[in-house]
Protein backbone atom coordinates (compact mmCIF):
# COMPACT_ATOMS: atom_id res chain seq x y z
CA UNK A 1 0.00 0.00 0.00
CA UNK A 2 1.30 3.60 -1.37
CA UNK A 3 2.34 5.28 1.60
CA UNK A 4 -0.48 8.02 0.11
CA UNK A 5 -3.36 5.95 0.26
CA UNK A 6 -2.58 4.85 3.93
CA UNK A 7 -1.95 8.38 4.53
CA UNK A 8 -5.59 8.82 3.44
CA UNK A 9 -7.51 5.32 4.52
CA UNK A 10 -6.17 6.37 8.14
CA UNK A 11 -7.78 10.15 8.18
CA UNK A 12 -10.64 8.52 6.61
CA UNK A 13 -10.56 5.61 9.19
CA UNK A 14 -10.79 8.77 11.73
CA UNK A 15 -13.73 10.12 10.36
CA UNK A 16 -15.68 7.09 10.77
CA UNK A 17 -14.60 6.26 14.60
CA UNK A 18 -15.43 10.24 14.76
CA UNK A 19 -18.76 9.65 13.44
CA UNK A 20 -19.24 6.39 15.23
CA UNK A 21 -18.23 8.14 18.70
CA UNK A 22 -20.65 10.97 18.39
CA UNK A 23 -23.49 8.78 17.20
CA UNK A 24 -22.79 6.66 20.29
CA UNK A 25 -22.36 9.75 22.32
CA UNK A 26 -25.74 11.43 21.10
CA UNK A 27 -27.72 8.14 21.47
CA UNK A 28 -27.14 8.79 25.59
CA UNK A 29 -27.18 12.27 25.54
CA UNK A 30 -28.60 13.87 23.15
CA UNK A 31 -31.70 12.16 22.02
CA UNK A 32 -34.70 13.56 23.16
CA UNK A 33 -32.81 17.28 22.46
CA UNK A 34 -34.74 19.05 19.39
CA UNK A 35 -32.40 17.45 16.14
CA UNK A 36 -31.31 14.48 18.31
CA UNK A 37 -32.32 11.63 16.50
CA UNK A 38 -31.64 12.98 13.58
CA UNK A 39 -28.28 13.66 14.52
CA UNK A 40 -28.36 10.71 15.99
CA UNK A 41 -29.26 8.85 12.36
CA UNK A 42 -26.95 11.34 10.21
CA UNK A 43 -23.58 10.57 12.46
CA UNK A 44 -24.89 6.84 11.48
CA UNK A 45 -25.16 7.07 7.79
CA UNK A 46 -22.35 9.29 7.76
CA UNK A 47 -19.97 6.32 9.77
CA UNK A 48 -21.40 4.27 7.14
CA UNK A 49 -20.36 5.74 4.41
CA UNK A 50 -16.63 6.53 5.78
CA UNK A 51 -15.83 3.32 6.45
CA UNK A 52 -17.54 1.70 2.84
CA UNK A 53 -15.43 4.37 1.49
CA UNK A 54 -11.89 3.41 2.98
CA UNK A 55 -12.55 0.21 1.59
CA UNK A 56 -13.52 1.33 -1.54
CA UNK A 57 -9.97 3.49 -1.44
CA UNK A 58 -8.29 0.29 -0.61
CA UNK A 59 -9.68 -2.16 -3.16
CA UNK A 60 -7.62 -2.92 -6.23
CA UNK A 61 -10.00 -4.18 -8.89
CA UNK A 62 -12.89 -1.89 -10.27
CA UNK A 63 -15.51 -4.93 -9.13
CA UNK A 64 -14.58 -4.65 -5.41
CA UNK A 65 -14.88 -0.86 -5.56
CA UNK A 66 -18.21 -0.85 -7.70
CA UNK A 67 -19.62 -2.75 -4.55
CA UNK A 68 -18.27 -0.70 -2.05
CA UNK A 69 -19.62 2.24 -3.98
CA UNK A 70 -22.75 0.75 -3.82
CA UNK A 71 -22.60 0.01 -0.02
CA UNK A 72 -21.88 3.67 0.22
CA UNK A 73 -24.72 4.59 -1.71
CA UNK A 74 -26.92 3.38 0.88
CA UNK A 75 -25.75 5.95 3.74
CA UNK A 76 -24.91 8.81 1.22
CA UNK A 77 -28.22 9.74 0.26
CA UNK A 78 -29.63 10.14 3.52
CA UNK A 79 -27.06 12.41 5.44
CA UNK A 80 -28.46 16.52 4.28
CA UNK A 81 -31.74 14.78 4.05
CA UNK A 82 -30.77 13.78 8.18
CA UNK A 83 -28.79 17.59 8.40
CA UNK A 84 -31.76 19.25 7.08
CA UNK A 85 -34.69 17.41 9.28
CA UNK A 86 -32.04 17.82 12.09
CA UNK A 87 -31.87 21.98 11.48
CA UNK A 88 -35.73 21.87 11.00
CA UNK A 89 -36.48 20.55 14.44
CA UNK A 90 -33.52 22.67 16.09
CA UNK A 91 -35.36 25.90 15.15
CA UNK A 92 -38.50 24.35 15.68
CA UNK A 93 -40.30 24.68 11.88
CA UNK A 94 -42.72 21.89 11.49
CA UNK A 95 -43.31 20.34 7.90
CA UNK A 96 -46.17 18.68 6.30
CA UNK A 97 -46.27 14.68 5.66
CA UNK A 98 -45.78 15.30 2.44
CA UNK A 99 -42.72 16.70 2.21
CA UNK A 100 -41.30 14.22 4.26
CA UNK A 101 -42.38 11.41 1.89
CA UNK A 102 -40.47 13.50 -0.80
CA UNK A 103 -37.44 13.69 1.44
CA UNK A 104 -37.21 10.57 2.10
CA UNK A 105 -38.49 9.58 -1.67
CA UNK A 106 -36.07 11.25 -3.86
CA UNK A 107 -32.91 9.63 -2.20
CA UNK A 108 -34.95 5.98 -2.13
CA UNK A 109 -34.75 6.54 -6.09
CA UNK A 110 -31.49 7.69 -5.98
CA UNK A 111 -30.73 4.23 -4.51
CA UNK A 112 -32.28 1.98 -6.65
CA UNK A 113 -30.84 3.86 -9.91
CA UNK A 114 -27.61 3.65 -9.12
CA UNK A 115 -28.29 0.06 -8.09
CA UNK A 116 -29.26 -0.64 -11.50
CA UNK A 117 -26.88 1.85 -13.34
CA UNK A 118 -25.04 -0.94 -15.13
CA UNK A 119 -28.65 -1.80 -17.24
CA UNK A 120 -29.02 1.95 -17.95
CA UNK A 121 -26.21 4.11 -17.41
CA UNK A 122 -28.67 6.61 -15.95
CA UNK A 123 -26.44 7.79 -12.92
CA UNK A 124 -22.84 7.53 -14.35
CA UNK A 125 -22.73 7.39 -17.84
CA UNK A 126 -19.55 5.21 -17.12
CA UNK A 127 -17.52 3.93 -14.43
CA UNK A 128 -13.78 3.15 -14.50
CA UNK A 129 -10.35 3.19 -12.82
CA UNK A 130 -8.06 5.59 -12.72
CA UNK A 131 -4.23 4.12 -12.42
CA UNK A 132 -2.73 7.60 -13.24
CA UNK A 133 -2.08 9.03 -9.39
CA UNK A 134 -0.67 7.68 -6.73
CA UNK A 135 -3.08 4.83 -6.13
CA UNK A 136 -6.09 3.76 -8.39
CA UNK A 137 -8.90 5.42 -7.76
CA UNK A 138 -12.75 5.27 -9.47
CA UNK A 139 -12.97 7.63 -12.42
CA UNK A 140 -16.63 8.63 -12.97
CA UNK A 141 -18.61 10.33 -15.05
CA UNK A 142 -21.98 11.72 -14.33
CA UNK A 143 -24.83 10.95 -16.32
CA UNK A 144 -28.59 12.89 -15.42
CA UNK A 145 -29.55 11.37 -12.33
CA UNK A 146 -26.38 12.35 -11.04
CA UNK A 147 -26.64 15.82 -11.59
CA UNK A 148 -30.32 15.55 -9.92
CA UNK A 149 -28.99 13.97 -6.87
CA UNK A 150 -26.05 16.58 -6.40
CA UNK A 151 -28.48 19.22 -6.69
CA UNK A 152 -30.70 17.87 -4.38
CA UNK A 153 -27.86 17.20 -1.53
CA UNK A 154 -26.81 21.01 -2.19
CA UNK A 155 -30.87 22.50 -1.90
CA UNK A 156 -30.74 20.23 1.40
CA UNK A 157 -27.39 21.77 2.68
CA UNK A 158 -28.95 24.97 1.32
CA UNK A 159 -32.20 24.85 2.97
CA UNK A 160 -30.63 24.16 6.34
CA UNK A 161 -28.27 27.00 6.03
CA UNK A 162 -31.58 29.05 4.95
CA UNK A 163 -33.80 27.90 7.80
CA UNK A 164 -30.73 28.76 10.42
CA UNK A 165 -30.02 32.22 9.03
CA UNK A 166 -33.43 33.07 8.88
CA UNK A 167 -34.11 32.01 12.80
CA UNK A 168 -30.60 33.75 13.57
CA UNK A 169 -32.68 36.75 12.72
CA UNK A 170 -35.56 36.54 14.58
CA UNK A 171 -35.60 37.96 17.93
CA UNK A 172 -35.94 35.18 20.31
CA UNK A 173 -33.18 32.93 18.92
CA UNK A 174 -31.11 36.12 19.72
CA UNK A 175 -30.13 34.35 23.09
CA UNK A 176 -29.23 30.84 21.07
CA UNK A 177 -27.31 33.10 18.57
CA UNK A 178 -24.27 31.23 19.26
CA UNK A 179 -25.57 27.57 18.56
CA UNK A 180 -27.20 28.51 15.67
CA UNK A 181 -23.89 29.84 14.29
CA UNK A 182 -22.10 26.91 15.34
CA UNK A 183 -24.55 25.10 13.40
CA UNK A 184 -24.40 26.56 10.25
CA UNK A 185 -20.78 26.73 10.39
CA UNK A 186 -21.19 22.88 10.75
CA UNK A 187 -22.99 22.77 6.99
CA UNK A 188 -20.15 25.32 5.55
CA UNK A 189 -17.53 22.18 6.42
CA UNK A 190 -19.09 19.45 3.97
CA UNK A 191 -19.36 22.24 1.17
CA UNK A 192 -15.76 23.24 1.25
CA UNK A 193 -14.92 19.62 1.39
CA UNK A 194 -16.98 19.01 -1.92
CA UNK A 195 -16.11 22.18 -3.72
CA UNK A 196 -12.35 20.68 -3.37
CA UNK A 197 -13.65 17.86 -4.41
CA UNK A 198 -15.48 18.83 -7.45
CA UNK A 199 -13.18 21.41 -8.67
CA UNK A 200 -10.18 18.85 -8.14
CA UNK A 201 -8.32 21.05 -5.68
CA UNK A 202 -8.18 17.09 -3.49
CA UNK A 203 -4.98 15.72 -3.17
CA UNK A 204 -5.42 12.35 -5.90
CA UNK A 205 -8.61 13.10 -6.38
CA UNK A 206 -10.01 11.65 -3.41
CA UNK A 207 -13.49 12.46 -1.80
CA UNK A 208 -13.32 14.65 0.95
CA UNK A 209 -17.11 14.31 1.67
CA UNK A 210 -16.87 11.50 3.87
CA UNK A 211 -14.43 13.20 6.44
CA UNK A 212 -15.52 16.61 6.13
CA UNK A 213 -18.85 15.40 7.04
CA UNK A 214 -17.79 13.68 10.20
CA UNK A 215 -16.06 17.25 11.23
CA UNK A 216 -19.17 18.68 10.56
CA UNK A 217 -21.06 16.43 13.00
CA UNK A 218 -18.68 17.94 15.80
CA UNK A 219 -20.19 21.59 15.37
CA UNK A 220 -23.44 20.23 15.23
CA UNK A 221 -23.37 18.00 18.16
CA UNK A 222 -22.03 21.26 19.86
CA UNK A 223 -24.82 23.23 18.98
CA UNK A 224 -27.31 20.91 19.98
CA UNK A 225 -25.66 20.20 23.66
CA UNK A 226 -25.44 23.83 24.13
CA UNK A 227 -29.07 24.20 22.44
CA UNK A 228 -30.50 21.62 24.99
CA UNK A 229 -28.88 23.15 28.12
CA UNK A 230 -29.99 26.81 27.58
CA UNK A 231 -33.09 26.23 25.60
CA UNK A 232 -35.03 24.11 28.70
CA UNK A 233 -34.74 27.12 30.85
CA UNK A 234 -36.68 29.72 29.28
CA UNK A 235 -39.49 27.40 27.64
CA UNK A 236 -40.18 25.95 30.92
CA UNK A 237 -39.72 30.15 32.08
CA UNK A 238 -42.46 30.42 29.52
CA UNK A 239 -44.28 27.52 30.53
CA UNK A 240 -44.78 29.12 34.14
CA UNK A 241 -45.23 32.34 32.93
CA UNK A 242 -48.87 31.23 30.78
CA UNK A 243 -50.25 28.64 33.84
CA UNK A 244 -49.59 31.26 36.45
CA UNK A 245 -52.53 32.25 38.66
CA UNK A 246 -51.45 35.58 38.69
CA UNK A 247 -51.70 37.79 36.23
CA UNK A 248 -48.79 39.16 35.06
CA UNK A 249 -47.62 42.52 33.60
CA UNK A 250 -44.42 43.40 32.07
CA UNK A 251 -43.81 47.29 31.78
CA UNK A 252 -40.46 49.11 30.23
CA UNK A 253 -38.87 52.15 31.82
CA UNK A 254 -41.11 54.42 29.56
CA UNK A 255 -44.36 52.54 31.08
CA UNK A 256 -44.82 50.41 27.53
CA UNK A 257 -46.10 47.29 27.67
CA UNK A 258 -43.91 44.89 26.68
CA UNK A 259 -45.37 41.40 27.65
CA UNK A 260 -48.25 40.20 29.79
CA UNK A 261 -49.51 36.64 30.36
CA UNK A 262 -52.77 35.26 29.66
CA UNK A 263 -54.52 35.46 32.72
CA UNK A 264 -53.86 39.13 32.84
CA UNK A 265 -56.25 39.63 30.04
CA UNK A 266 -58.98 38.17 32.05
CA UNK A 267 -58.57 40.10 34.82
CA UNK A 268 -57.98 43.48 32.71
CA UNK A 269 -59.91 42.83 29.85
CA UNK A 270 -58.69 46.70 28.58
CA UNK A 271 -55.14 44.98 27.66
CA UNK A 272 -55.53 42.96 24.73
CA UNK A 273 -53.25 41.03 22.31
CA UNK A 274 -52.99 44.75 20.62
CA UNK A 275 -51.35 45.93 24.16
CA UNK A 276 -48.10 44.84 23.28
CA UNK A 277 -45.87 48.16 22.48
CA UNK A 278 -48.49 50.61 23.99
CA UNK A 279 -47.98 52.74 26.95
CA UNK A 280 -49.88 51.23 29.83
CA UNK A 281 -51.13 54.90 30.48
CA UNK A 282 -53.20 54.65 26.89
CA UNK A 283 -54.46 51.17 27.85
CA UNK A 284 -55.64 52.22 31.00
CA UNK A 285 -58.10 55.14 30.02
CA UNK A 286 -60.80 54.64 31.02
CA UNK A 287 -59.96 53.25 34.19
CA UNK A 288 -58.73 55.76 36.27
CA UNK A 289 -58.63 53.86 39.56
CA UNK A 290 -56.05 51.02 38.59
CA UNK A 291 -54.22 53.70 36.20
CA UNK A 292 -53.45 55.57 39.23
CA UNK A 293 -51.90 52.44 41.20
CA UNK A 294 -49.91 51.66 38.25
CA UNK A 295 -48.44 55.33 38.05
CA UNK A 296 -47.75 55.02 41.76
CA UNK A 297 -46.44 51.72 42.15
CA UNK A 298 -46.83 50.86 45.11
CA UNK A 299 -48.27 47.63 46.58
CA UNK A 300 -52.24 47.92 46.81
CA UNK A 301 -55.79 46.25 46.79
CA UNK A 302 -58.09 46.77 44.24
CA UNK A 303 -61.22 45.97 43.67
CA UNK A 304 -63.28 44.93 39.99
CA UNK A 305 -66.83 44.22 39.93
CA UNK A 306 -66.98 41.48 42.45
CA UNK A 307 -63.14 40.75 42.43
CA UNK A 308 -60.48 41.78 44.82
CA UNK A 309 -56.52 41.84 43.69
CA UNK A 310 -53.67 42.67 45.14
CA UNK A 311 -51.13 44.12 43.02
CA UNK A 312 -47.64 43.80 43.85
CA UNK A 313 -45.02 45.86 41.96
CA UNK A 314 -41.38 44.30 40.96
CA UNK A 315 -38.99 46.39 39.54
CA UNK A 316 -36.72 45.03 36.51
CA UNK A 317 -33.10 45.71 37.32
CA UNK A 318 -29.67 44.72 35.34
CA UNK A 319 -26.36 46.16 36.44
CA UNK A 320 -27.98 48.82 38.56
CA UNK A 321 -30.51 50.02 35.84
CA UNK A 322 -34.11 50.29 36.38
CA UNK A 323 -35.33 48.72 32.75
CA UNK A 324 -38.73 48.60 33.26
CA UNK A 325 -41.36 46.94 36.45
CA UNK A 326 -42.79 43.26 36.63
CA UNK A 327 -46.91 44.23 37.93
CA UNK A 328 -48.38 41.15 39.52
CA UNK A 329 -51.92 40.95 40.09
CA UNK A 330 -53.39 38.19 42.83
CA UNK A 331 -57.05 37.47 42.93
CA UNK A 332 -57.80 37.80 47.14
CA UNK A 333 -61.08 37.50 46.41
CA UNK A 334 -61.35 34.55 48.49
CA UNK A 335 -59.76 35.28 51.36
CA UNK A 336 -61.52 39.02 51.63
CA UNK A 337 -64.87 37.60 51.45
CA UNK A 338 -63.42 35.07 54.65
CA UNK A 339 -61.89 37.97 56.52
CA UNK A 340 -65.29 39.74 55.84
CA UNK A 341 -67.19 36.66 57.29
CA UNK A 342 -64.97 36.48 60.17
CA UNK A 343 -65.70 39.80 60.93
CA UNK A 344 -69.10 39.29 60.75
CA UNK A 345 -69.15 36.69 63.20
CA UNK A 346 -66.96 38.45 65.20
CA UNK A 347 -69.31 41.37 65.16
CA UNK A 348 -72.71 40.05 65.47
CA UNK A 349 -74.10 37.68 67.96
CA UNK A 350 -74.96 34.38 66.85
CA UNK A 351 -78.30 34.26 68.79
CA UNK A 352 -79.53 37.87 68.94
CA UNK A 353 -78.01 39.18 65.47
CA UNK A 354 -77.43 42.25 67.42
CA UNK A 355 -73.42 43.49 67.70
CA UNK A 356 -71.45 41.92 69.91
CA UNK A 357 -70.13 43.42 73.32
CA UNK A 358 -66.56 44.35 71.72
CA UNK A 359 -67.62 45.19 68.46
CA UNK A 360 -70.58 47.24 69.80
CA UNK A 361 -67.58 49.06 71.55
CA UNK A 362 -65.25 49.39 68.35
CA UNK A 363 -68.74 51.10 66.87
CA UNK A 364 -68.64 53.75 70.01
CA UNK A 365 -65.41 54.49 68.70
CA UNK A 366 -66.90 56.52 65.59
CA UNK A 367 -68.94 58.17 67.70
CA UNK A 368 -66.59 61.32 68.79
CA UNK A 369 -67.55 63.58 66.03
CA UNK A 370 -70.86 63.95 67.36
CA UNK A 371 -72.33 66.50 69.57
CA UNK A 372 -74.15 64.22 72.32
CA UNK A 373 -75.08 60.36 72.70
CA UNK A 374 -77.75 58.52 74.62
CA UNK A 375 -77.70 54.90 76.12
CA UNK A 376 -79.86 52.84 77.39
CA UNK A 377 -79.33 49.28 78.86
CA UNK A 378 -81.94 46.94 79.45
CA UNK A 379 -82.58 43.46 81.29
CA UNK A 380 -85.25 41.42 80.72
CA UNK A 381 -87.17 40.89 84.09
CA UNK A 382 -86.72 37.51 85.86
CA UNK A 383 -85.30 35.43 82.98
CA UNK A 384 -84.32 33.18 84.73
CA UNK A 385 -88.09 31.69 85.57
CA UNK A 386 -88.34 32.28 81.37
CA UNK A 387 -85.69 29.07 81.24
CA UNK A 388 -86.97 27.39 84.47
CA UNK A 389 -90.39 27.07 83.36
CA UNK A 390 -90.36 26.70 79.65
CA UNK A 391 -87.19 25.66 78.88
CA UNK A 392 -84.08 27.19 77.76
CA UNK A 393 -85.33 26.86 73.90
CA UNK A 394 -88.01 28.72 74.81
CA UNK A 395 -85.70 30.90 76.12
CA UNK A 396 -83.80 31.77 73.25
CA UNK A 397 -86.80 32.36 71.53
CA UNK A 398 -87.82 35.20 74.01
CA UNK A 399 -84.56 36.87 74.02
CA UNK A 400 -84.44 36.91 69.98
CA UNK A 401 -88.32 38.25 70.25
CA UNK A 402 -87.40 40.85 72.58
CA UNK A 403 -84.28 42.45 70.90
CA UNK A 404 -87.10 42.38 67.69
CA UNK A 405 -89.23 44.55 70.08
CA UNK A 406 -86.50 47.16 70.81
CA UNK A 407 -85.33 47.54 67.31
CA UNK A 408 -89.05 48.34 66.56
CA UNK A 409 -88.47 51.62 68.17
CA UNK A 410 -85.14 52.83 67.59
CA UNK A 411 -83.34 54.39 64.25
CA UNK A 412 -81.11 53.46 61.43
CA UNK A 413 -78.36 55.47 63.36
CA UNK A 414 -78.55 53.33 66.58
CA UNK A 415 -77.08 50.33 67.17
CA UNK A 416 -77.57 47.50 69.76
CA UNK A 417 -75.18 45.23 71.20
CA UNK A 418 -75.51 41.85 73.52
CA UNK A 419 -73.60 43.01 76.91
CA UNK A 420 -74.26 39.75 78.09
CA UNK A 421 -76.88 36.77 78.84
CA UNK A 422 -80.55 38.80 78.84
CA UNK A 423 -78.76 42.38 79.08
CA UNK A 424 -79.13 44.91 75.83
CA UNK A 425 -77.29 48.13 75.41
CA UNK A 426 -78.45 50.35 72.89
CA UNK A 427 -76.18 53.57 71.38
CA UNK A 428 -78.44 56.58 70.29
CA UNK A 429 -76.11 59.09 68.38
CA UNK A 430 -77.34 62.48 68.65
CA UNK A 431 -80.23 61.99 71.08
CA UNK A 432 -81.22 64.05 74.00
CA UNK A 433 -81.65 62.08 77.24
CA UNK A 434 -85.34 63.31 77.26
CA UNK A 435 -85.52 61.64 73.75
CA UNK A 436 -83.53 59.03 74.63
CA UNK A 437 -86.26 58.22 77.80
CA UNK A 438 -88.94 58.26 75.36
CA UNK A 439 -87.42 55.41 73.02
CA UNK A 440 -86.44 53.30 76.46
CA UNK A 441 -90.63 53.92 77.71
CA UNK A 442 -91.38 52.43 74.60
CA UNK A 443 -89.16 49.70 74.20
CA UNK A 444 -90.59 48.48 77.70
CA UNK A 445 -94.55 49.45 76.75
CA UNK A 446 -93.42 47.28 73.61
CA UNK A 447 -91.82 43.95 75.53
CA UNK A 448 -95.29 44.57 78.27
CA UNK A 449 -97.42 44.02 75.97
CA UNK A 450 -96.68 41.86 73.53
CA UNK A 451 -96.79 37.69 74.50
CA UNK A 452 -94.38 35.29 72.79
CA UNK A 453 -96.03 31.88 71.15
CA UNK A 454 -93.60 29.64 71.62
CA UNK A 455 -95.14 25.58 70.65
CA UNK A 456 -98.83 25.41 73.22
CA UNK A 457 -97.15 28.19 75.62
CA UNK A 458 -98.06 31.98 75.90
CA UNK A 459 -95.34 33.88 77.32
CA UNK A 460 -95.12 37.14 79.05
CA UNK A 461 -91.76 39.18 79.90
CA UNK A 462 -91.55 42.60 81.10
CA UNK A 463 -87.88 44.57 80.72
CA UNK A 464 -86.53 46.91 82.86
CA UNK A 465 -84.60 49.93 81.94
CA UNK A 466 -81.32 52.77 82.70
CA UNK A 467 -80.83 55.65 80.25
CA UNK A 468 -77.92 57.88 80.47
CA UNK A 469 -76.88 60.77 77.76
CA UNK A 470 -73.48 63.36 77.72
CA UNK A 471 -72.40 66.11 75.75
CA UNK A 472 -69.25 65.40 73.63
CA UNK A 473 -66.41 67.63 74.10
CA UNK A 474 -63.56 67.49 71.63
CA UNK A 475 -60.75 64.21 71.55
CA UNK A 476 -62.92 62.63 74.42
CA UNK A 477 -61.70 58.95 74.64
CA UNK A 478 -63.29 55.29 75.23
CA UNK A 479 -63.39 56.70 78.39
CA UNK A 480 -66.74 58.64 78.22
CA UNK A 481 -68.54 55.41 76.67
CA UNK A 482 -66.97 53.62 79.64
CA UNK A 483 -68.88 55.89 82.17
CA UNK A 484 -72.18 55.94 80.24
CA UNK A 485 -71.95 52.54 80.47
CA UNK A 486 -71.35 52.58 84.21
CA UNK A 487 -74.26 55.15 84.31
CA UNK A 488 -76.89 53.17 82.55
CA UNK A 489 -75.77 50.08 84.59
CA UNK A 490 -76.44 52.16 87.73
CA UNK A 491 -79.39 53.05 86.41
CA UNK A 492 -80.88 49.59 85.13
CA UNK A 493 -80.00 48.27 88.34
CA UNK A 494 -82.38 51.14 90.17
CA UNK A 495 -85.08 50.14 87.54
CA UNK A 496 -84.60 47.08 88.89
CA UNK A 497 -84.87 47.27 92.41
CA UNK A 498 -87.92 49.81 92.44
CA UNK A 499 -89.87 46.53 91.29
CA UNK A 500 -88.71 46.08 87.56
CA UNK A 501 -90.80 46.96 84.11
CA UNK A 502 -89.75 50.50 84.53
CA UNK A 503 -86.83 53.13 82.97
CA UNK A 504 -84.91 54.86 85.14
CA UNK A 505 -82.79 57.70 84.23
CA UNK A 506 -79.14 58.86 85.25
CA UNK A 507 -78.89 62.02 86.41
CA UNK A 508 -75.03 62.98 86.93
CA UNK A 509 -76.14 66.18 89.47
CA UNK A 510 -78.88 64.70 91.20
CA UNK A 511 -78.07 60.89 91.24
CA UNK A 512 -81.69 58.72 89.74
CA UNK A 513 -84.63 60.64 88.88
CA UNK A 514 -87.37 58.13 88.24
CA UNK A 515 -89.19 58.53 84.89
P1 LIG B 1 -83.49 39.88 86.94
O1 LIG B 1 -82.62 40.22 85.79
O2 LIG B 1 -84.86 40.40 86.77
O3 LIG B 1 -82.88 40.24 88.23
O4 LIG B 1 -83.68 38.32 86.98
P2 LIG B 1 -83.05 37.27 86.05
O5 LIG B 1 -83.65 35.97 86.28
O6 LIG B 1 -83.16 37.77 84.65
O7 LIG B 1 -81.62 37.29 86.59
P3 LIG B 1 -80.23 36.98 85.99
O8 LIG B 1 -79.72 38.11 85.15
O9 LIG B 1 -79.36 36.57 87.13
O10 LIG B 1 -80.44 35.73 85.06
C1 LIG B 1 -80.27 35.77 83.70
C2 LIG B 1 -80.57 34.43 83.16
O11 LIG B 1 -80.59 34.48 81.75
C3 LIG B 1 -79.58 33.39 83.55
C4 LIG B 1 -79.26 32.66 82.28
O12 LIG B 1 -79.50 31.31 82.36
C5 LIG B 1 -80.21 33.25 81.26
N1 LIG B 1 -79.56 33.41 80.01
C6 LIG B 1 -78.47 34.14 79.74
N2 LIG B 1 -78.16 34.05 78.42
C7 LIG B 1 -79.13 33.22 77.87
C8 LIG B 1 -79.35 32.73 76.58
O13 LIG B 1 -78.63 33.02 75.65
N3 LIG B 1 -80.41 31.94 76.38
C9 LIG B 1 -81.27 31.57 77.38
N4 LIG B 1 -82.32 30.81 77.15
N5 LIG B 1 -81.05 32.01 78.63
C10 LIG B 1 -80.01 32.82 78.88
MG1 LIG C 1 -82.61 39.59 84.00
MG1 LIG D 1 -79.18 39.77 83.59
Amino acid sequence: MSQELFLFAFIDICGGLLSALLCIYAYYRIRNAPGGIFYILGTFCCMLFTFFYVFELTSTTLEHMKIWLRLEYLALPFIPVFTLFMCMEYVGVKWSRRLYYFFFGLPSLTILIHYTNDFHHFYYKSVGVDTSGAFPTLSLEGGPWFYVHSFFLYACVLGSIILLLAQLRKGKARRFKWQIATMTAGLFVPVLGSVFYLTGLSPNGIDLGPISMSVSFIFHGAAIISLQMFSVAPIAREKVFDSMEEGVLVLNQNNVIVDFNPVMQTMVPAITSRSIGKSVKEMLKGNESLLDIVVKGEKQDYMQETLHYQIKFTPVLHRKKHLGQIITFVDVTERILMQEQLKAIASVDGLTNVYTRSFFLQKTDELFDLDKVAIIMFDIDHFKRVNDTFGHKAGDIVLKQVVQFAKQHIRAADFIGRYGGEEFIICLPNTSQLDAVQVAEAIRHEVEKNTVKVDEAAINVTASLGVTSAVIANNESEQLIASLMDEADIALYEAKNDGRNCVRSFEKSAGILTT
